[in-house]
């Protein structure tokens, strides 16, 4: 079976189309939360989402947009383009994001699909190896895949030694997950962050037991335009063009 991964689309549907031609033949979508959020198409990627064959869960501007966490903890662009969010979505994609879990163990048992971390799937950031290895003891599957960050990393874990390491993933290039314990983020379909402002997804293949990295362009000027005509922050707009 081959599956989709993708995170932090953050309302970018140029980008998660171009993700979804991109990534060719696929059997399943999983999505690892920040559906919306930033971008200007809120509505579009959840309908997007909503007629694949998708296994989703919630991230922190999903809860944002519906009041499920305090705006007061995000700083004042996210939180105006979370207000403007919410003003824009229908009641049946706003019941489509309440019912979005928090934690997914998949049918493949595998894996564990988070959106922060594995001790506090909404909010934390794994950032650093050593943030990693705590939440090693947080998850039972020999692979834990999480969003959040927007940058794709892979942290390994020698338990042994009770130590993590972190590898930046590196695209087109398959990493085997057959053996040992592994945190694995994607990187953002919608606002990249590590310096490269194209899209970044991955795809598992579970016969081969690998996962492949990708990223592609997409067209950020379209997207800059329509964030423009909502009116959302201009800082959110420009720094699509330099990935952070
Ligand atoms: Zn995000």
């Amino acid at each position: 079976m081959r599956i989709l991964i993708v995170s932090d689309i953050h309302a970018n549907l140029i980008a998660l189309d171009k993700v979804i031609a991109h990534a060719g033949q696929f059997d399943r979508v999983w999505c690892l939360g920040d559906v919306v959020g930033y971008g200007p198409d809120p509505n579009a990627c959840i309908e997007k989402l909503r007629s694949l064959d998708l296994l989703s869960l919630a991230g922190n501007h999903d809860w944002a947009v519906l009041d499920k966490l305090d705006l007061e903890e995000f700083n004042p662009d996210a939180r105006r383009a979370a207000i403007w969010t919410r003003e824009q979505l229908s009641v049946r994609n706003l019941d489509w994001l309440h019912a979005l879990p928090e934690r997914v163990p998949t049918q493949l048992e595998k894996f564990t699909l988070i959106h922060g971390s594995p001790r506090y799937p909404i909010w934390e950031y794994v950032l650093t190896p050593a943030v990693a290895r705590i939440n090693f003891d947080h998850f039972d599957t020999p692979i834990c895949l999480v969003g959040h960050t927007h940058v794709p990393v892979v942290y390994r874990y020698f338990a042994d030694e009770r130590r993590a390491t972190a590898e930046s993933l590196i695209e087109n290039t398959p990493l085997a997950i057959a053996n040992g314990r592994m945190m694995i983020n994607p990187g953002s379909v919608g606002q990249p962050r590590d310096g490269d402002p194209r899209s970044a997804y991955a795809i598992l293949d579970t016969d081969a037991q690998t996962l492949t990295p990708y990223r592609v362009e997409y067209d950020i000027v379209a997207t800059q335009k329509k964030m423009e005509q909502a009116q959302l922050p201009p800082r959110l707009i420009a720094r699509l063009s330099y990935g952070w």
